[in-house]
């Protein structure tokens, strides 16, 4: 395949360091990627040449970065396909997306009693956010289970909405498991019922082609710092029929018209969602990770990142006595594993020795660890600079753990 591997791993300043004496494998993109120099460039430009509070300045600097922003918000708006720009509303994360939907859609529209349908193998940050409203409003939280493979059961999805469901809110793609989930049927199928949808995305819009007006969802909610861009920074996209009526999340500067002590009213989208001075050098950073993506091509970094899966996968395989974790059909971009016998913890800290980064742990998916009755698993996961030479060196230290554990 034609792809500039050397290229890009020049890029990457980090990728070149040893630890613990070894040249570093970084198997842990599932849990943040690094960034290229062209995001630490774009940011240091903001440092050093404009840096200033936007929206309210008339002076030089202050009007440059309020461009800067701006344009940050329509390159993230074209890059996920959003109809309008003020449809993407700049958070701090994947997080902070479903907690402002949480709060602002679960006040303005969910009484006690109506339904929210979220998955088995949701990321805790769309499984509390749901509780915290289910306790707030007295929602009902319903479950969609997982299968052996890491697959939804689709069949008690359809048979788990009511007349009483409002929202579904899933995952694009597991970050355990590595599924991806058939979030085109899931948000046909609610629309039928006139249910809105959100898609957590942290796992998928650094992997895939996502194209929120194709998918038609309601909500999709990404995070910077796994698609190479800034820690702090994330999106919420929304689609305005919503977003108008939602009320706001937080109060402060930024998201007013006007405020007397007896009334205050609202900002237009974007900025009713946006309290307060905004990270605008991480949002001018995520675009210039969005361009960097861009510039290579998602279609490109997808069939690379699938040919070192497959890679991998076979390799890991090959090993024996090995348990993977979601063998769905259609997955990619990590896998989760257990060798049989040894704790993932005594797998991760030796290998870490070895200087290769993995994650081992619950992955913030408990009750899906719970499902799978394991305390945790060895997570290997993928990104646009990883190498198969990397996974031979993950598949030997595998066997050195091996050895050490006799
Ligand atoms: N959802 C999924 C599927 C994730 O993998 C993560 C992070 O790992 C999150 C949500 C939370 O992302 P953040 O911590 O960037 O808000």
């Amino acid at each position: 395949m034609n792809y500039p591997i050397e290229a890009i791993r020049n890029d990457f300043p980090i990728l070149t360091q040893q630890v613990h004496g070894k040249p570093l494998v970084y198997f842990d993109n599932g849990a943040t990627t690094h960034k290229p120099r062209q995001v630490v460039e774009a940011m240091e430009e903001v440092a050093f040449r404009y840096n200033s509070n936007i929206h309210r300045g008339v002076h030089t600097l202050s009007n440059l970065c309020t461009e800067a922003f701006e344009n940050a918000r329509q390159t993230v708006a074209s890059f996920i396909g959003a109809h309008n720009s003020h449809e993407v509303i700049f958070t701090r994360g994947t997080t902070e997306s479903i907690n402002l939907v949480a709060y602002s859609f679960g006040e303005t529209f969910l009484q006690s009693g109506d339904e929210v349908i979220i998955s088995g193998m949701e990321h805790h940050s769309n499984i509390v956010p749901w509780q915290l409203l289910q306790k707030r409003k007295g929602v009902v939280l319903k479950v969609i289970p997982v299968l052996d493979n890491g697959q939804l059961d689709m069949e008690v999805f359809r048979s788990l909405i009511s007349r009483r469901t409002r929202l579904v809110s899933v995952t694009h793609v597991s970050n355990v498991l590595g599924t991806i989930n058939p979030i085109e049927e899931i948000i046909e199928i609610a629309h039928q019922h006139n249910i809105a949808v959100l898609i957590d995305g942290a796992q998928a819009v650094q992997h895939l082609a996502v194209d929120v007006k194709k998918l038609d969802c309601d909500f999709y909610a990404l995070s910077g710092h796994k698609l190479y861009g800034p820690t702090g920074i994330g999106v919420l996209y929304g689609k305005e029929k919503w977003l108008n009526q939602m009320v706001p999340y937080q109060g402060g500067g930024e998201m007013i018209q006007t405020v007397t002590f007896e009334e205050t009213t609202f900002n237009e989208l974007p900025y009713k969602f946006e309290a307060g001075t905004p990270d605008f050098t991480g949002a001018i950073g995520l675009a210039a990770a969005v361009k960097y993506l861009q510039n290579i091509g998602l279609q490109k970094i997808h069939a690379y990142e699938d040919e070192l899966f497959n890679y991998a996968f076979e390799k890991l395989q090959a090993l024996g006595n090995i348990t993977f974790y979601g063998t769905a059909h259609i997955r990619g971009s990590l896998i989760s594993f257990l060798l049989n016998g040894i704790h993932p913890f005594d797998a991760g800290t030796l290998l870490d020795k070895m200087g290769i980064a993995v994650r081992t742990g619950h992955h913030c998916a408990q009750p899906l660890m719970e499902r799978f009755k394991i305390p945790g698993t060895i997570r290997a996961s993928f990104g646009l600079y990883n190498t198969t030479s990397e996974v031979d060196a993950l598949v030997n230290g595998l066997v050195k753990v091996r050895q050490l554990f006799g």
